[in-house]
């Protein structure tokens, strides 16, 4: 499932889920540990390469070949943990030409070598399976469906459930293959776009095609897509990045027409960030039967060829239908998420924040620093403080919607402490190019802004990303005295943080902490303001 798609169907759900509890409390399953766990027999491996070999029959909805993937091992062991999900068949791994072992247990596949495997070789196996993969999840995970001329159309959204839903890998986030092949048949008539840069066809003279796709980066598993279908390809260039289209074809005029958005959305996160992460495999945006997904150097897009998100002006004030918020947020990713990926779910803040910020930036750069305040603060609604944003490691569950608003409005607010627009630009472009390419955790992010700002930010990441309320500076005044006196009240021990407070236009930053402080004002409680678009804060006034 998609990180936007999560987001999606939240906000639908939301009278729901106001009803029900938090299902964070309830204990993890045995398979979401085997799936979330770095466990022995992930870690003694690394991974290297795959490649994906696949035949793709629409009407059976049943897909068969072979994952070969080469790892190097770190340790000495007889064990790894591959995972393939539980309605798929194992055919046989093969090492060379030994068969090879193995075990299931829920979606892992535990398998043994007869000798050991030694640290710091590299070894190669083939993993043959086949099956009908489960659709589940609003987006199908895997969906054998039909375009509206009744051509099969099939496509892959598989974040949260796992890439093993519908090909075998080592499906966790930590480690990421170097560069991978995808190889897709299908029958003759149809297209597949898959991730990477297109190698060409091959008529397997059997009413198949055989289509090739080469990945020259790291990439996340459920990032690995196909996209099967009746496609019309366009092609485009920014610059040197070919930029390659695909729409339906009753759908070619609107997509020649919305699609060109994707120029201005590269331009203005090349311009904070640095150079398109994916240039060798170029960027491509296909059409989808659901609203988008960040699949890397591919992106699917499913939001009606309009602005908006699903034709709702998305944060409520008039700027998100400017844009066509799938575009901006999922090519955001390609940035946060599949360059800079988090090693493990608990963090996937780092993919959703910021590509919710980014989305913030892309409005700074089309139309100034006050529409992407606006924009981000139209964002507060969504905001419920209920749970942390960092949920428990090495468990396969997605975080809590707030890693989207909040985390984003949290970012804002980090600007507003660092308050200095030269060096947060400075921070943000050196943070992106320093992490590229890499799977990280929060500890990185928060280690990397303390020593680049020189301040002690771990209680504000802290305060902000695990903990479920709200910081909230109270005000008590005292009209005789002309005077207010201010705190934080906050979860975390040691927060403190410089707000602006006075009037707009002539803000003055004050460093409140736990403890009470006292100053004059010649405001009253009602003239004292708070610059909640820039901190996002809460305040009670006395
Ligand atoms: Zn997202």
């Amino acid at each position: 499932m998609t990180s936007f798609a999560l987001l999606a169907m939240l906000a639908w759900a939301a009278p729901l889920a106001a009803q029900a509890p938090a299902d964070a409390a309830a204990p993890p399953s045995r398979a979401d540990i085997l799936r979330g766990e770095y466990g022995r027999y992930r870690a003694n491996n690394d991974l290297l390469f795959y490649h994906l070999d696949v035949r793709v029959d629409p009407d059976k909805k049943f897909i068969s070949g072979k994952n070969t993937i080469r790892f190097k091992m770190l340790k000495d062991d007889t064990r790894i943990q591959l995972d393939l999900h539980a309605a798929l068949r194992v055919d046989r791994i093969l090492l060379g030409a030994i068969e090879l072992k193995y075990e299931r247990d829920s979606g892992a596949v535990f398998v043994d070598f007869p000798e050991t495997l030694h640290s710091g070789r590299v070894y190669s196996i083939d993993f043959y399976y086949s099956g009908n993969p489960v659709e589940t999840g609003r987006f199908g995970a895997i969906a054998f469906r039909k375009d509206p001329s009744g051509h099969p159309w099939i496509n892959t959204a598989c974040e949260g459930i796992g890439a093993s839903v519908w090909w075998p890998n080592k499906d966790q986030w930590r480690d990421e293959v170097e560069s991978m092949r995808i190889s897709v048949s299908i029958p003759n008539a149809l297209v597949d776009v898959s991730n990477g840069k297109f190698l060409g066809k091959t008529d397997l003279g059997d009413g198949y095609t055989r289509w090739d796709w080469l990945v020259q980066y790291p990439i996340n598993n459920y990032d690995v897509s196909l996209n099967i279908g009746n496609y019309e390809h366009f092609a485009d260039r920014l610059g040197s990045l070919p930029l390659d289209f695909y729409a339906l074809p009753e759908h070619l005029p609107q997509a020649k027409k919305q699609f060109a958005q994707a120029k201005g959305m590269i331009e203005a996160y090349q311009h904070y960030f640095g150079e398109y992460p994916f240039k060798k495999d170029g960027y491509k945006l296909i059409e989808a039967p659901y609203s988008g997904m960040e699949h890397q150097s591919a992106v699917t897009y499913g939001n009606h060829f309009a602005n908006g998100y699903l034709e709702r002006d998305w944060t409520g004030v008039g700027i998100s239908p400017r844009f066509d918020f799938i575009i901006i947020h999922e090519s955001a990713h390609e940035w946060f998420g599949n360059s800079i990926t988090a090693a493990d779910v608990s963090d996937m803040w780092i993919h959703e924040a910021w590509a919710t910020y980014l989305e913030t930036l892309y409005v700074e750069y089309m139309y100034g620093r006050d529409d992407g305040l606006k924009y981000l603060n139209g964002y507060q609604s969504k905001v419920r403080n209920r749970a942390p944003i960092i949920t428990q490691r090495g468990v396969n569950r997605e975080p809590p919607q707030d890693q989207y608003f909040k985390g984003a409005l949290f970012i804002n607010t980090l600007r507003s402490i660092v308050n200095d627009d030269r060096r947060w630009w400075t921070l943000l472009h050196d943070f992106y190019q320093h992490f590229k390419y890499r799977n990280i955790m929060t500890e990185d992010v928060v280690g990397y802004f303390n020593r680049k700002t020189g301040m002690d930010l771990t209680p504000v990441f802290d305060e902000y990303l695990r903990h479920a309320a709200l910081p909230v500076l109270e005000l008590t005044f005292d009209g005789a005295q002309g005077t207010v006196s201010y705190r934080w009240k906050a979860d975390e021990a040691g927060f403190a943080m410089p707000v602006k407070v006075g009037t707009r236009g002539h803000w003055q930053i004050i460093r409140p902490t736990a403890e009470w402080q006292t100053m004059k004002t010649p405001l009253t409680k009602d003239e004292f303001a708070v610059a909640t678009e820039l901190y996002f804060v809460g305040v009670s006034k006395r």
